[in-house]
């Protein structure tokens, strides 16, 4: 944050800017909106929102001041809510001249006073005005409120010049036919759409450092994110799921509501791959049997598409060779988000959303479980067809179903979930099976 001005704000000015443009769909994007920051505010008491065309204002039904605690929350709370573009903490007041003058002259003084103490001896403070105006019967034009002011301000404290391009010190003005807003700082809201106003997806959530990144993009385009993980017990320890419960939660301070969390025992179907299939494509042939078992959950779930945190090229299963073998799987969209991101950039993001310090916990890889010495890089459909001949899939993918668990990520209890088997028999029995008479030579 750059000022952090202290006065006695007794409201938040929210402004969105991309679902602004949503046309018919622009309530549902709106009221979306609201519900998020809603549901994040619960423990401000007497909070009420007042909404006017393209703007918010959150406010105390007594338009009392916030106090400092509670401005602290809500900074921290809009910092997580997608879809709002910027907002200014300030002052709402009757539309009347007399009383937005007598409010900014009340509160620029400690305003002022940040820039003065910071600035040398001689030295200028760049500031500007700027108003709008929607309510036409006000009776002055935005011009004439701005060059008022400066003359006023100037006067006042001769080290603070009109600067219009690059202010420090700003008077910002909404000027509405019902109320008008004062403020002083404008903040980066976390800007995208906000969670829930695009389909759902499911994560497959690994306890690395790029699928917490991932789910927060996802989350950031709009879309609720739910989760499932891989494990290998009793070849891997089960911690990891706590580990990922971690995650999950930190995850889900970004979203609308608590995403569900599921985890699934990959460990039969690895093992069979490993009895059975080419060493060199047990990393493909996992990640093939993951979209598998996603896909399932999906349709619980009604996700409307699978998200990792592949980039090309990261490791050996991330080549586009193996990426479309692995999409072959399934027929459902599968999001990469980080496709093209460096490791830095991900890296970079996992901390500002608070993902990395839990992703860096050593915890062992499902997908390590016998993993081969030569990973292959380059995986073709005809190959991989030959080998998953050798597989009794629908058995074992019914096995990983029945080994998949629903987990509170407060008390790591586990629930079983039955459905995903009735769910298997009655829409995906035989999809997977390869048939006898698969294709085995190159396309
Ligand atoms: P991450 O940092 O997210 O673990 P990574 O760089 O380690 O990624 P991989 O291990 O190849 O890369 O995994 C790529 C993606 O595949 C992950 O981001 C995740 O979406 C998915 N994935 C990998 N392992 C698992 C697992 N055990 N359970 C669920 N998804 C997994
Ligand atoms: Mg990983």
């Amino acid at each position: 944050m750059k000022y952090q001005y202290k006065a006695p704000f007794n409201s938040i000015l929210l402004r969105y800017n991309e679902i602004g443009i949503k046309g018919g769909n622009r309530w549902m994007f709106e009221r979306k909106l609201l519900d998020n920051i809603r549901t994040k505010l619960t423990d401000i008491p007497n909070l009420s929102f007042y909404k006017d065309r393209g703007r918010f204002a959150l406010v105390h039904e007594d338009e009392s001041p916030f106090t400092e605690e509670e401005l602290n929350k809500i900074r921290t709370a809009l910092s997580k809510v997608f879809g709002l573009e910027s907002y200014s903490l300030g002052f709402q007041v009757e539309p009347y001249w007399e009383d937005i003058h007598e409010t900014i002259l009340a509160n620029i003084e400690s305003v002022y006073e940040v820039h003065n103490a910071a600035c040398k001896e001689g030295d200028m403070i760049p500031y500007r005005t700027r108003s709008r105006r929607s309510f036409k019967k006000f009776p002055y034009t935005s011009n004439e409120i701005e060059i008022m002011l400066a003359e006023e301000l100037v006067e006042r404290w001769p080290n603070l010049k009109v600067d219009l391009s690059n202010p420090e010190l700003e008077v910002g003005l909404e000027i509405r036919e019902d109320s008008a807003f004062i403020f002083f700082e404008t903040l980066p809201g976390p800007k995208g759409l906000p969670v829930g106003s695009s389909d759902k997806v499911l994560s497959l959530m690994s306890g690395g450092i790029d699928s917490p990144v991932a789910c927060n993009k996802a989350m950031q385009r709009g879309s609720h994110v739910d989760y499932l993980t891989f494990h290998s017990h009793p070849y891997t320890s089960k911690d990891v799921l706590e580990k990922i419960g971690k995650l999950v939660d930190i995850c889900d301070t970004y979203s609308d509501k608590p995403g569900k969390y599921f985890a699934c025992n990959l460990v039969e179907a690895q093992k069979m791959i490993r009895d059975r299939c080419i060493p060199k494509f047990r990393t493909i042939l996992y990640r093939r049997m993951m979209m598998r078992i996603a896909t399932v959950v999906s349709r619980m779930l009604k996700s409307s598409a699978l998200l990792t945190g592949e980039s090309v090229a990261q490791v050996a299963s991330q080549t586009l060779s193996n990426m479309d073998t692995i999409n072959r799987s399934t027929d459902m969209v599968i999001l990469r988000p980080l496709i093209s991101y460096d490791k830095n950039e991900t890296i970079q993001i996992a901390e500002k959303i608070g993902t990395l310090e839990t992703s860096n916990i050593p915890a062992p890889d499902s997908c390590t479980t016998f993993a081969p010495k030569k990973p292959a890089t380059n995986s073709k459909m005809h190959m991989i067809t030959k080998t998953e001949k050798k597989l009794d899939m629908d058995d074992v993918i019914r096995l990983c179903l029945k080994d998949t668990v629903l987990i509170d990520t407060e008390t790591m209890e586990e629930e079983e979930v039955p459905k995903l088997l009735e769910i298997f028999d009655k829409h995906f029995a035989d999809r997977w099976e390869v048939p006898e008479d698969a294709l085995e030579s190159p396309r």
